[in-house]
C-alpha cells in the first residue's frame, strides 16, 4: 500500500562522545525513508535549498526502495540545518541550533503522482505545515504524526489541531510529559488519546516503548516492547525517525487492500506490536554509525535476521 513521508531533509552537525559528525546528511524524512525502504517502497516529500550537497542527494538516491521524486530544491533557499551535543551516556542531547531555512518558508508541493498515497507519515516539522501537507492526500487511510519539544513549545495550538486529524502519534516520553503535564507514561498516553488520535506510541529510548490503542468499543488497550539490546552505540541521531520508518513500512506492507480509498484502516494491538518490532530493529541499525552511514550498505535480509533474533529475545 502506497506509503508517503513528509518532513525535513537537512544538514546536521552532531557532537558525541564517540566523535563529531559535522555538516552530514540528516532530517526526519531521510531517516524515516531509509528505514521504511527496508520493508517496501516509500515516497518522500521534502524541500531543500540550493546549498544542499550533491553527495547527500546521491546518498538519498541510493537508498533501497526510496522514491525521492518529491524532494524539491527551492531556488535561492537555504537547507534546513540542525546541530546538537549529546551527553556522556548519549541518553540525552542539547539542541545547539535549528535553522529552518526553506522549511520555514512553507510546505513543499506534493507531486501529482503521490496524491493517491493511502498511508501518510508526517515526520517532524511545524504542525501547521504537517496539516497543510496532510490535506494534499485525499485518499489517506492511515495517518501518523511525529512531533518534538520545539513544536510543543512554539506551536501548541497548531499541534492540537493536527492531533484531531491523525490516527496515530509517535513521540518521546519527555515530549509526552511536556504536552500532557503528566509524569506517568500510561496516564500520559491516555491523555494523548483524548486529544484525538486512536493510537499513541510513547518512546523511551533504551527502555523501549509503550503503546495505547482506543478499541472500537471505546476501551483502551496497552502494549509495551523493549528496545533492541545494542552494545555498539555510535550516534543515536535519527533513532526515533527510523523507528517510525520501520513501523510504518511494515504497516504499509501488511495493510494492502484492507480498506476502500478514504476509509480508515483497521488496527489492533497485535498488528501494532508486529510493526513496532520492525521499528525497534530499524532504530538499532541507525545508531550503529554516524548519520545515514549504516543505511549505505544495509540489506533487508540483515533486518529480517535481526528481527528473528529480537523476536526470540522477547518471547515469553
Ligand atoms: P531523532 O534523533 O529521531 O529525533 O531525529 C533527528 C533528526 O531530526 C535530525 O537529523 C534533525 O535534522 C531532525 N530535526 C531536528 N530538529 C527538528 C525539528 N525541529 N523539526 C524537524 N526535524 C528536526
Amino acid at each position: 500500500m502506497s506509503l508517503v513521508v513528509t518532513g525535513t531533509v537537512g544538514i546536521d552537525s552532531v557532537y558525541l562522545p564517540t566523535g563529531n559528525a559535522e555538516r552530514v546528511l540528516g532530517g526526519s524524512c531521510v531517516y524515516f525513508a531509509a528505514a521504511a525502504g527496508m520493508m517496501g517502497p516509500v515516497r518522500m516529500v521534502a524541500v531543500v535549498g540550493e546549498d544542499f550537497p550533491a553527495g547527500s542527494r546521491a546518498l538519498i538516491n541510493g537508498l533501497t526502495n526510496v522514491d525521492s521524486a518529491g524532494l524539491t530544491t527551492r531556488k535561492g533557499g537555504k537547507t534546513f540545518s540542525w546541530a546538537a551535543r549529546y551527553s556522556a551516556d548519549m541518553n540525552s542531547r542539547e539542541t545547539l541550533s535549528t535553522e529552518l531555512g526553506v522549511v520555514g518558508e512553507g510546505a513543499p508541493e506534493v507531486p501529482a503522482a503521490y496524491r493517491d498515497s493511502r498511508i501518510v507519515f508526517l515526520a517532524n516539522m511545524h504542525p501547521a505545515q504537517q496539516l497543510a501537507l496532510l490535506k494534499q492526500f485525499p485518499q489517506q487511510g492511515l495517518v501518523v504524526a511525529d512531533t518534538m519539544d520545539l513544536w510543543i513549545n512554539i506551536a501548541r495550538y497548531d499541534l492540537g489541531l493536527l492531533l484531531q486529524e491523525v490516527d496515530g502519534l509517535v513521540l518521546n516520553f519527555d515530549e509526552a510529559e511536556l504536552l500532557t503535564n503528566t509524569k506517568n507514561t500510561v496516564t500520559a498516553a491516555k491523555h494523548l488519546l483524548n486529544m484525538g488520535p486512536r493510537f499513541v506510541i510513547v518512546k523511551k529510548g533504551e527502555h523501549g516503548c509503550l503503546f495505547a490503542l482506543r478499541e472500537g468499543d471505546g476501551s483502551i488497550a496497552l502494549g509495551a516492547l523493549p528496545a533492541f539490546p545494542t552494545e555498539k552505540v555510535t550516534d543515536p541521531t535519527g533513532a526515533g525517525d527510523s523507528f517510525a520508518g520501520g513501523f510504518m513500512g511494515y504497516l504499509a506492507s501488511k495493510l494492502s487492500g484492507h480498506a476502500a480509498p478514504g476509509m480508515r484502516f483497521p488496527l489492533s494491538i497485535p498488528t501494532l506490536r508486529s510493526a513496532l518490532a520492525r521499528g525497534t530493529v530499524a532504530a538499532s541499525f541507525t545508531i550503529e554509525d554516524f548519520s545515514l552511514d549504516r543505511y549505505k550498505t544495509l540489506k533487508p535480509a540483515e533486518v529480517e535476521a535481526r528481527l528473528k533474533w529480537y523476536a526470540e529475545m522477547v518471547r515469553i
